[in-house]
């Protein structure tokens, strides 16, 4: 007998605003039962000028409404409506915020030693006992922060307070030109390898911490910095599965990329029991995994050392070994057009992950990242590039 679809119910989250006569808010779709588990978290597009996300929540809720969820699942089809309305003269600009609050996907509040303070005596032998107390504890910290200090820090607090405590966050992003990829925390490979396979990952980037505090780790870093912390008296599992998803590039959105990108995230969220499927049965086998998991600190940044036009030698998802061309940086201003060009090679080897989609770059500006299996020196980068 096949069982009614969960109810789905749309709802509108006001946000403060800093400025009189604006207001703004979040709409949040909600499936299945409130805290019951386990509960899924989705938010697209909190880099607002990353459009793949948007049409893959589109295609996710349309999925999502015909389907039994016998725990929560929770879609925010666009994470960033501050973001969205940042049009300066014609060009849109969805990754740093305007009024100086920086990268949207950076800084989100630090839960780690207000949860640890609460946790002190209450961590012992029970796993699940235990996940239950950093749950409480975790919101618990989150409840007693201080009220945020402007209207993207509160964007960043309403956006954590309805995901801290999911047991699967998936923060769906793209990048300029890029094949698709993860970032992830160490601790969740090999658990996300059967999205990874879904999706078609070409590269998966982890690291315990990449120091930036983006909205995944946020999320998930809390999990194995207490586990660490509290190794003495019992254990602690990663049970916040986080990862940002990143869906290729800008301009890789249309309908039938993303509803197999929808049809993934589903697929994910039927074999971890987060969705009842159809049809009664062994689960399908997962198809090839393509890439194996390399440390964000493998990443390589080609970086342009000096102002030109962009002539890419390489593609993304290309191959490369270290010493290979990957871009000439062109100088149409040389007075020597045979002695204009400056060529950018791979520092190591790996699989050319995502590119500049603008061909014209600054000093300074990265042109191309490479996912390399071997820790680099990280420079002046750090993790994250910015
Ligand atoms: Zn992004």
């Amino acid at each position: 007998m096949s069982r009614p679809a969960s109810p789905h119910r749309v709802e509108e989250l006001p946000l403060p605003t800093d400025r009189l006569g604006t207001r703004r808010s979040l709409t949040v779709h909600r499936f299945g039962t409130p805290g019951a588990r386990p509960k899924v978290y989705v938010q697209a597009a909190l880099h607002a000028d990353e459009t793949p996300g948007l049409l893959v929540a589109h295609h996710l809720i349309r999925r999502l409404r015909g389907l039994d969820i016998p725990g929560e699942i929770i879609v925010v089809p666009m994470a960033n409506p501050t973001g969205i309305a940042q049009i300066v003269e014609g060009v849109h600009i969805g990754r740093y915020a305007l009024d100086g609050a920086g990268n949207f996907n950076r800084d989100f509040p630090d839960l780690i030693d207000g949860a640890a303070e609460r946790l002190k005596g209450r961590i012992g032998a029970d796993r699940e006992a235990n996940v239950a107390a950093v749950r409480e504890a975790l919101r618990a910290t989150l409840d007693a922060l201080p009220p945020p200090k402007g209207e993207v820090p509160a964007l960043r607090r309403a956006l954590l307070g309805m995901a801290f405590d999911a047991d699967i966050v998936l923060d769906l992003h793209c990048d300029l030109e890029a094949v698709p990829h993860l970032y992830a925390g160490d601790a969740l490979w090999p658990d996300l390898a059967d999205l990874s396979a879904l999706l078609g990952v070409k590269a998966v980037l982890l690291s315990a911490d990449s120091g930036g505090k983006p909205f995944d780790e946020a999320c998930s870093v809390p999990w194995w910095t207490l586990a660490e912390r509290f190794a003495a008296d019992g254990p602690i599992p990663p049970a916040c599965v986080a990862t940002t998803v990143e869906l290729r590039g800008k301009a890789d959105v249309d309908d039938d990329r993303a509803a197999a990108d929808a049809e993934a995230l589903i697929g994910m969220l039927i074999r971890r029991g987060a969705v009842t499927g159809s049809a009664p049965g062994p689960l399908p086998d997962l198809p090839p995994l393509l890439c194996e998991a390399t440390p964000l600190s493998g990443l390589a940044r080609v970086v342009a050392p000096v102002s030109g036009v962009i002539a890419f030698h390489r593609a993304v998802g290309d191959r490369v070994e270290a010493g290979d061309p990957i871009a000439d940086i062109v100088d149409p201003t040389a007075a020597d057009p045979d002695n204009a060009r400056t060529t950018l090679v791979a520092p190591g080897g790996g699989i050319v992950m995502a590119r500049n989609n603008l061909r014209f770059a600054s000093r300074g500006e990265l042109v191309a990242s490479i996912a390399g299996p071997a820790p680099l020196a990280t420079g002046e980068h750090g993790l994250l590039f910015d």
